[in-house]
């Protein structure tokens, strides 16, 4: 594989990008054949800087949900940008796309817009902490719900002080749950959820009912705000908030990455009770009123509404799955596939049933060189553009993969 270009690229940006590359886009936790750099992207296909073809399984980390260029929704931002996009004040879709979403989302009767995940969930924090003037935000353990110095998984740059009010849980653990509910006494302000358990290297977990139920009934008990944070799993499980598979209705949804299949909006979603203190916040940014993502948006939540994408989506995740079992047992390497098939986490097991990342960059590896986009410890995502193809080249690509995979696992003692 021609890698020239990108080695280029990098050597450059070496020099004026801190780091060469930075956040979750850097390949430095990738193995050596992940290319930095893409040329181009189209469907369920990416281009590297060199023309090199992937089967992309990441989706841009979640925006990919119609496939990148999908006609219509460019077509919507396009247009609305030769009228009118980032200007001195917002347009008529700005409203179009609130009614929208409250017709589309249950819980919702009102919309904020932003530009990113971490926009949505800080100010979901804010306006948690505004309802009653309380400070103690519930966080499960592990969970990622962006990047700012109140939740950012690394801690160069924050201080202590950035986590003074937050109280730790264990996902799915009613127990731990009930004891950090306790601990915030009379000063809760909200509990953040993640619809699934979707932490980076760990198995991913479905929430258990018990534990979502008691999460609802203790926020109604102590007057508290239920948040779910639906920037990663919105629209990949159901077209309504993630939970409501559950029948449990949050007081505020965080929404971003696939809700314009790619243009940059990110919004947050809220109940009636929470309205007054989301109007008391100050909350702004110079491009959250910009109107092309907002009609991309609008264009988006169409296809939602009105196609089968999702049982498409879910059906070829499911063979996919099914298929890379059958492969994984006839090759004797174990795979553990958890969570939705539809947004998996696929790693490769060690004795005590823990994921093995020197084995799975073996795996992503391998599957890097035969064209096929796999991530070797962070969920991946399917879209709807993928066809029956792109699922048996998947599996033709694990079948070689995990064939050279078991060559090297036994080479080493
Ligand atoms: C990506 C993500 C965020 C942050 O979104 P950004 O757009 O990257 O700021 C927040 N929560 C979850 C669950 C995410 O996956």
């Amino acid at each position: 594989m021609k890698n020239e270009t990108d080695a280029r690229l990098r050597a450059r940006a070496a020099r004026v990008i801190p780091g060469g590359m930075y956040g979750h886009q850097s390949v430095t936790k990738l193995p050596a054949g992940f290319p930095q750099f893409f040329a181009k992207a189209e469907g369920t296909y990416l281009w590297d800087s060199d023309g090199n073809k992937y089967l992309d399984f990441m989706c841009g980390y979640g925006p990919n949900l119609f496939g990148y260029g999908r006609p219509e929704i460019d077509a919507a931002f396009t247009q609305q940008a030769k009228r009118i996009d980032t200007a001195t004040g917002p347009s008529e879709v700005m409203v179009e796309l609130a009614e929208k979403f409250t017709r589309q989302i249950m819980h919702a009767d009102w919309a904020m817009f932003c530009k990113n995940g971490t926009d949505a969930t800080s100010m979901a924090l804010m306006i948690a902490r505004a309802y009653r003037g309380r400070k103690k935000i519930l966080l499960a353990k592990g969970a990622y719900h962006g990047s700012a110095p109140w939740c950012t998984p690394m801690p160069a740059g924050t201080v202590p002080d950035d986590r003074n009010h937050f109280i730790y849980y264990s996902y799915n653990d009613v127990n731990s749950l009930e004891l950090a509910i306790d601990e915030a006494g009379d000063d809760l302000a909200g509990v953040f959820a993640s619809p699934f358990k979707h932490d980076v290297i760990v198995d991913q977990e479905m929430p258990s009912p018990d534990y979502a139920r008691r999460a609802r009934d203790l926020c109604d008990k102590n007057d508290a705000l239920l948040i779910i944070d639906d920037v990663r799993a919105g629209f990949r499980l159901t077209r309504d908030s993630s939970w409501s598979s559950l029948s449990i209705a949050p007081d505020l949804s965080c929404w971003g990455k696939s809700i314009a299949n790619g243009h940059p909006i990110s919004a947050l979603l809220g109940s009636e009770k929470a309205k007054e203190a989301a109007g008391q916040i100050y909350a702004t940014g110079s491009f959250w009123f910009s109107a092309a993502p907002m009609a991309a948006s609008i264009a988006t939540l169409k296809l939602i509404e009105e196609t089968d994408y999702l049982e498409r989506t879910i059906e070829l995740a499911e063979e996919m799955r099914s298929g890379l079992t059958e492969i994984s047992q006839r090759h004797n390497v174990p795979l553990n596939q958890t969570g939705p098939a539809q947004m998996p986490l696929i790693t490769i097991p060690d004795a005590e049933g823990k994921a093995d990342l020197e084995k799975g960059y073996a795996f992503s590896s391998e599957m890097i060189r035969r064209g096929v986009y796999f991530h070797p410890w962070h969920n991946m995502f399917m879209n709807a553009a993928m066809t029956k193809d792109d699922i048996s080249q998947t599996l033709d690509a694990a079948d070689a993969s995990l064939a050279a995979v078991k060559d090297t696992i036994v080479a080493k003692p």
